[in-house]
This record gives structure tokens, sequence and C-alpha cells, in this order.
């Protein structure tokens, strides 16, 4: 069934078997022609880089978002330094986030 000439290509790639022990070829056809080989969607090196690239970029801003938070965390504990954790308490968090966006703009 599988032969080159009715153009079903079985995918040059490895997939983990089910219990997770070895590598076996992956099953699926391959529709992608890279690098001399045929891959499914999810192995062709073009595909693998695309995911490889948006996981980066995930990455990425997840890094910046914990960059802000430490920040924003720093310049809390600046703001309440000094001031009794009972009239923090008091003024509670809505006090706090609007100095601290205010402090941010500046
Ligand atoms: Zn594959």
């Amino acid at each position: 069934m599988m032969t080159e000439d009715d153009g079903v290509h079985p995918c040059a790639g490895h997939v983990h078997d089910d219990i997770g022990i070895g590598f076996h070829r992956c099953s699926r056809n391959g529709s992608y022609h890279e690098e001399g080989k045929w891959w499914c969607k999810s192995h062709a090196p073009s595909e693998v880089k695309k995911r490889d690239d948006a996981r980066e970029k995930a990455w990425e801003k997840e890094r910046k978002e914990d960059k802000a938070k430490w920040k924003r965390h720093d310049a809390a504990l600046e703001l309440c330094e000094g001031v009794e954790t009972k009239t923090l308490k008091k003024l509670g968090r809505g006090w706090l986030s609007k100095h601290l966006k205010r402090k941010g703009k500046r």
C-alpha cells in the first residue's frame, strides 16, 4: 500500500510508543517533503521549527510578565516600607494596586 508510486510516503519521524519506553517509526503518511525525506505535519522540520519558535515566543512572554510581576512586587515592598501590617490590611489591596499603577506611569 505504502509505495512511492501511489504518492503515499511513510513519515520519517519517530514517536514515543504508548508507554513511553521507546521510539518507533511514525505511522502517519508524509505529506511534507523536506531535507530529502517525507514527513507528516507534526514531524516536518519546518513544522517542528514553527512549534519551537512558538514555544520560544511563549517563554519570552512569560519571562517578561515575570519580570513585570517582580518589578511590581519590589515597588509594593518599597511603598509599604515602614507601614504597619495592620494599617496595610485596613487600606486593602485596592489601595496598593492604585498606588502601584500611579508609580508605574512615572
Ligand atoms: Zn510523523
